[in-house]
C-alpha cells in the first residue's frame, strides 16, 4: 500500500477509469455556479469548481483534474459568452489545479491566485508521486486503461508552472478580482502547506476547498491538528452557504456536524480505541452528510486507510507536514 500512498485519494491506482462523469453547472447564489466534481472509489477525483460572475469576466475557483471536467467549465464560459478572467486555487492537489493549463491555453491573459505551496510540492510530493506512477505504468502492461489514466497524471504533473499561480497569496487579503471584491483567506499547514478559502461578502457564500471534504477528509499532505484549528476560522465567517471541496453545498448546521465529526475523528485516532470504532465514529457522526451506501463504503475505506497511515503510526515524512 505504501507505494500508492501518494495517489491522492485514489486508494487503488489500478482501478481508475477514464469514463467521464462531469456534471453541468447549477446556480447556488446570484451569479455563483457550482460545477460538481466527482469523487468515487473507482476513479481519481475531481474537486468541485465554482464559477463566479464578475464585472470583467468569470472567476473560477478550482479547475478539477480531468479534461472532461475542465471542458464543462470552458463550455459554461462559452455559453455565457464571457471570458475566464481569473482562477483561484484552494490548494495544489491535482484534482483542484488540473484544469489550469487548459483554461490558460484558452484564455492566456487570465490571472491565477494561489499560495506558493505548489513549488515545494512539485519538488517533493508530486515528484515522488510521478516516480510511483512511472513504476506502476511499467508494472501494469496488462491493464492498458489504467496505463492511459496514469500517463494522464504524469502529463498533468509535467505541466509544471502552468499549474501554479501568477499571483501568490501569502496572507489573508481582500482583493478585487476581475472587478469583484472577494475575501481570500490563507491557512498554513492544514490540508497542504498553504490553503486558500474564499468568502464572498455579497452573497455570503464560502468556498472551502478541501478544508471541508466529503465523504471523508483527505489527509495525504495534511497537518490534522492545524486543519482542525482552521475549521474554527471558517466558522467565524458569516456564511450562509459553504461549498466543500468535494460534496454538496451545506449550510451552517451541516458545517457544524462536519467540524464535530472531524474533531472527534482526531480525538479517536489519538486515543486507544480500536480502528473499527474510529471508523464507525466518523460514519455515525457524519451520517447526516454521508448517507448513500456507496459514500459510506468509500468513507470507511478512506478513514481506515488514513488511520493506518496518517493519523496513527505517523512517519517522519508525514509529521513534517506540520512543520515544513
Ligand atoms: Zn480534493
Amino acid at each position: 500500500m505504501t507505494s500508492r500512498v501518494l495517489a491522492l485519494a485514489a486508494v487503488s491506482l489500478a482501478g481508475v477509469f477514464l469514463v467521464g462523469h462531469a456534471g453541468a453547472a447549477t446556480l447556488i447564489a446570484p451569479g455563483i455556479y457550482l460545477i460538481p466534481g466527482e469523487a468515487a472509489a473507482n476513479r481519481q477525483p475531481d474537486g468541485n469548481s465554482v464559477v463566479i460572475a464578475a464585472p470583467q469576466g468569470l472567476i473560477v475557483f478550482d479547475t478539477g483534474r480531468h479534461a472532461d471536467h475542465s471542458q464543462v467549465i470552458l463550455d459554461f464560459a462559452r455559453a455565457q459568452a464571457r471570458p475566464i478572467a481569473a482562477i483561484v486555487n484552494s490548494h495544489w492537489h491535482l484534482d483542484h489545479v488540473g484544469g489550469n493549463p487548459r483554461l490558460r491555453a484558452e484564455f492566456p491573459d487570465l490571472r491565477v491566485f494561489a499560495s506558493s505551496a505548489i513549488d515545494a510540492a512539485r519538488a517533493g510530493f508530486l515528484a515522488d508521486y510521478r516516480a510511483q506512477l512511472m513504476t506502476e505504468i511499467s508494472l501494469s502492461a496488462k491493464n492498458p486503461e489504467a496505463q492511459v489514466s496514469m500517463r494522464a497524471e504524469v502529463a498533468l504533473i509535467d505541466a509544471g508552472v502552468a499549474l501554479g499561480p501568477t499571483d501568490v497569496i501569502d496572507k489573508s487579503v481582500r482583493l478585487s478580482i476581475a472587478g469583484r471584491p472577494l475575501q481570500l483567506n490563507l491557512e498554513a499547514r492544514a490540508v497542504t502547506a498553504g490553503d486558500v478559502w474564499v468568502f464572498d461578502p455579497k452573497t455570503r457564500v464560502l468556498l472551502a476547498g478541501d478544508l471541508v471534504t466529503l465523504p471523508a477528509p483527505f489527509f495525504e499532505s495534511a497537518c490534522p491538528a492545524r486543519w482542525r484549528d482552521s475549521l474554527a476560522n471558517l466558522d467565524k465567517a458569516p456564511f450562509t452557504w459553504l461549498v466543500p471541496g468535494h460534496g454538496a453545498p451545506m449550510q451552517r448546521k451541516q458545517f457544524e456536524i462536519y467540524r464535530r465529526a472531524f474533531s472527534r475523528l482526531l480525538d479517536c485516532a489519538a486515543g486507544n480505541a480500536e480502528k473499527a470504532d474510529c471508523i464507525d465514529g466518523w460514519v455515525n457522526d457524519a451520517a447526516p452528510l454521508v448517507s448513500s451506501s456507496k459514500d459510506v463504503s468509500y468513507a470507511r475505506t478512506l478513514i481506515g486507510y488514513y488511520l493506518d497511515n496518517y493519523l496513527r503510526n505517523t512517519s517522519e515524512r508525514i509529521r513534517r507536514f506540520c512543520t515544513a
